[in-house]
């Protein structure tokens, strides 16, 4: 019976991977779920379909950085856990504007780190053993790679984008409040995910977006950056894992141990794109176009989860080959959850390159 009369906070949960986290918990355990979330462009609530009609389902609509808000729902909910997702996370814009990164990556995870601790504070000694603050960050604290090795627990903190520095910064803070306050806290560092509804400015859903369209592939640099592909759900999977299971106070590695090059992604949309939907003007890698690389664009990311894989039992589903056919086929059958996005005034403009970093 997992999770069976525990209420669980979900920040950021109409979000790609907290929407995934949301999706998972509600399927297979017995959790009440409360969403966290103040929909920024990034949420979607159309990625939670079966969520309104689930008796253990609640969305409340806030800012992880206005503390008298989440009082008031720690209040009103009593909950046995908090997954912290809620950030802004896409490298390009926080080149561009890294304002709202530091406010909600940092301000935020600080103020929902205090009114936990408060809420904590308040629970009877068994309650209070058995509470458990997980804090979802990324491998892109740990700066990059060379061609050789992998990110551990204990790989020092090296960012080098204002997105990971904000996320280490989070990092940092989490595990302060657990050294000074012994607040029970736990970190996972999880490399690129990638799946259904993930939102189109990223560089999966984005190239299947424009392969179907016809349109200009844009690949950043040589395209030879490296990056661990993560297939959603089974990070979802892994965080409640560690949520139920992980020991206080220690840091988990998630990652898929699938590591492509960002041009060997771009090919294989355009081949899966070509066998699903087949397009006249010939193949798809024709319409792959190289472009300015992004500044301070790190080579290598590659993930060692075998802590995470020996401690938990946890093992990734999917490789890349079999996530990345379900990913292309699920675009193209859900067309309008995208679409919808398009239409309320996303566009795909290239952005981050550093160009007005100064104007927010
Ligand atoms: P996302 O951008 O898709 O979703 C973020 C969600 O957080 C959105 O629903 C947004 O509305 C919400 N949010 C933003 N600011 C908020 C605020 N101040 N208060 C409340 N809600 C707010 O991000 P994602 O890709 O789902 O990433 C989720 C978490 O996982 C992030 O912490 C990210 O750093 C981390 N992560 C992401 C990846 C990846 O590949 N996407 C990999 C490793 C770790």
């Amino acid at each position: 019976m997992r999770f069976k009369g525990s209420t669980i906070f979900v920040t950021g949960g109409a979000g790609f991977i907290g929407s995934a986290v949301v999706r998972h918990l509600l399927r297979d355990s017995h959790a009440r779920v409360v969403n966290i979330d103040k929909l920024t462009y990034a949420a979607n609530l159309d990625s939670l379909p079966a969520a309104k009609e689930n008796l253990n389902y609640a969305f409340e609509k806030q800012c992880i950085c206005d503390g008298a808000g989440l009082r008031r729902l720690f209040e009103k909910y009593q909950p046995d856990a908090v997954m912290n997702l809620a950030a802004e996370s896409h490298v390009d814009r926080s080149i561009d504007g890294p304002g709202e990164f530091i406010q909600t990556n940092i301000v935020g995870t600080f103020t929902i780190l205090q009114e936990t601790l408060r809420h904590w504070r308040t629970l009877s000694p068994e309650k209070r053993a058995g509470f458990r603050f997980l804090h979802i960050s990324t491998d892109e604290v740990f700066g990059s790679l060379g061609d050789e090795g992998f990110f551990t627990e204990t790989t020092a903190y090296s960012p080098n984008s204002p997105y990971s520095a904000s996320k280490a910064s989070s990092d940092h803070l989490v595990r302060a409040w657990r050294e000074t306050y012994d607040l029970p806290t736990l970190i996972t560092n999880c490399s690129n995910n990638y799946g259904p509804y993930h939102f189109p400015e990223k560089l999966i859903p984005h190239m299947i977006i424009k392969g179907l369209a016809g349109e200009p592939l844009p690949v950043y640099g040589d395209g030879k950056n490296i990056r661990d592909w993560l297939y959603v759900e089974d990070h979802a999977k892994a965080l409640t894992l560690v949520l139920e299971h992980g020991a206080v106070g220690e840091t988990y590695n998630v990652g898929g141990r699938n590591e492509r090059t960002n041009l060997h992604v771009v090919e294989t949309i355009c081949d899966l794109l070509d066998q699903i939907a087949p397009r006249a003007q010939g193949a798809r890698r024709d319409l792959i176009t190289f472009v300015a690389d992004r500044p301070g664009h790190d080579r290598r990311y590659a993930i060692d989860a075998s802590k995470l894989e020996r401690d938990l039992g946890w093992r990734a589903e999917e490789n890349f080959e079999t996530g990345i056919a379900k990913t292309v086929h699920w675009y193209i059958d859900q067309q309008p959850w995208w679409r919808g996005i398009l239409e309320r005034g996303y566009q795909a403009k290239r952005v981050g390159l550093s160009l007005s970093a100064t104007a927010h």
